[in-house]
């Protein structure tokens, strides 16, 4: 079955609702049993770990199985959890598979709350964290300790887009026996499927592409077989919980990711390649753009890119770049993204990142290019140039002081 098959069947069963397209949203926290004997079987069948089995709310009901059927099966992984956000499902697969004594890899482009978590929780808990350049490769061999346990990976790097040799830093933490943790969500579960390319666990800041409306936080886990009962044990133990009303929303936008997702791809190149052609841009960092330095490995383990990409402005003038984004009204100023609407935002790499490998001058921002028709964000784009220019003219221009009398 292709990909928006499956995204418009995967997780479906209108014959269990009355024949209704969408499955519906339950509500609850006691789930009733009929007797003391179907009780026993509920409990039974949980224990036993079958797909959907629930004795109380707080693990789910049937609006929460549609959306983990449907994502481990598009995503290609064992089973999927759903959190209540994409941090909470970062968080808590890491605390997963991590104890007192272990030592973690993570990259220095990965999302800044991760990292936050790994330095400001984990290692109060006795966790030893590493940050290692997302360029490593099978170069990772060498930061690799005997009480490794997880080598995370973020690909392309939040904010900074490097892209990562996954396969080969997953052949390193296999043979020295860790594990591999990926933020996919970038990727999404359309364009770099995971498990095929040693991934582990799979994390998805649902919130973006999957909800795809800016309507709700959420975060899902997807997993290997043999991973899968640690980070269903700790959930549980973790108390995490997700809104049925908010996987509803989640399950909407997943029927139609494959076609939003199609044109985020093709505005977003558009719009990337419109500006690289622009003489106040130094660098645009996307990685379908044959520029970019990660291209080929873009191109041999992904199928398509988002709407999401960082540009460089030649300007270094703070003032310059507020005029800018100010005259700029299609691209709302603020996080988050995936949505349909397109989106800017200031960043400074060197105050998330190392910055190791950061050799521009100028001032970078970060865009979402949404579902707008590109000729309007063009014009948009156009009219924010001519307020920096004139915003750096003003600025070049003598000042007039007042002559003292
Ligand atoms: C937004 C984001 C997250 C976190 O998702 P939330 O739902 O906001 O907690 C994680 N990773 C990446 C790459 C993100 O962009």
């Amino acid at each position: 079955m292709q990909e928006n098959t499956q995204l418009v069947t995967a997780g479906r069963h209108p014959e269990r609702f009355g024949g209704v397209v969408n499955t519906p949203i339950f509500r609850g926290s006691t789930i009733l049993a009929g007797s003391m004997d179907e009780w026993e079987r509920m409990k039974r069948a949980r224990a036993a770990d079958e797909f959907g089995a629930t004795t109380y709310g707080r693990y789910g009901a049937a609006t929460h199985h549609a959306l983990q059927e449907a994502v481990a099966q598009i995503e290609g992984g064992y089973r999927s959890l759903v959190y209540p956000s994409g941090l909470a499902a970062i968080s808590t697969a890491l605390t997963a598979l991590l104890a007192a004594g272990d030592h973690v890899l993570v990259p220095d482009c990965a999302y800044s709350p991760t990292r936050s978590f790994l330095k400001n929780v984990l290692s109060r808990y006795g966790v030893e964290v590493d940050v290692y350049d997302p360029l490593v490769g099978v170069g990772i061999d060498a930061l690799m300790k005997s009480n490794t346990r997880v080598v995370f990976v973020e690909s392309p790097g939040s904010e900074t887009f490097e892209i990562q040799d996954i396969p080969a830093i997953a052949a390193v933490a296999h043979a020295r026996g860790a594990l591999v943790v990926m933020d996919n969500t970038w990727g999404t579960p359309l364009f770099f499927k995971p498990f095929k390319h040693g991934v582990d666990v799979s994390i998805q800041a649902a919130t973006k592409y999957i909800v795809g409306h800016s309507d709700a936080l959420m975060g899902i886990v997807t997993c290997t077989r043999e991973v899968w009962p640690k980070i269903k044990a700790t959930s549980s133990d973790m108390g995490q919980t997700t809104s049925p009303d908010d996987i509803y929303l989640a399950l909407r936008g997943l029927r139609t990711m494959g076609v939003r997702l199609a044109r985020h791809h093709e505005s977003g190149l558009a719009v990337a390649s419109w500006l690289e052609r622009r003489a106040e841009v130094e660098a645009v960092l996307h990685p379908a753009l044959p520029s970019h330095p990660g291209h080929a490995l873009w191109k041999r383990d992904f199928t398509g890119a988002c709407g999401l990409f960082t540009m460089v402005l030649r300007t270094a003038s703070v003032p310059a770049m507020h005029a800018f984004v100010d005259a700029l009204e299609h691209f709302g100023i603020g996080v988050s993204w995936g949505g349909y609407e397109s989106l800017v935002i200031p960043f400074t790499p060197g105050a998330s990142h190392t910055g190791a490998r950061w050799p521009w001058k100028g001032l970078a921002l970060r865009l979402h290019v949404g579902l707008e028709d590109v000729p309007d964000l063009l014009a948009d784009l156009e009219r924010g140039f001519a307020a920096l220019q004139a915003a750096e003219r003003s600025a070049a221009a003598p000042a007039k002081h007042p002559v003292a009398a």
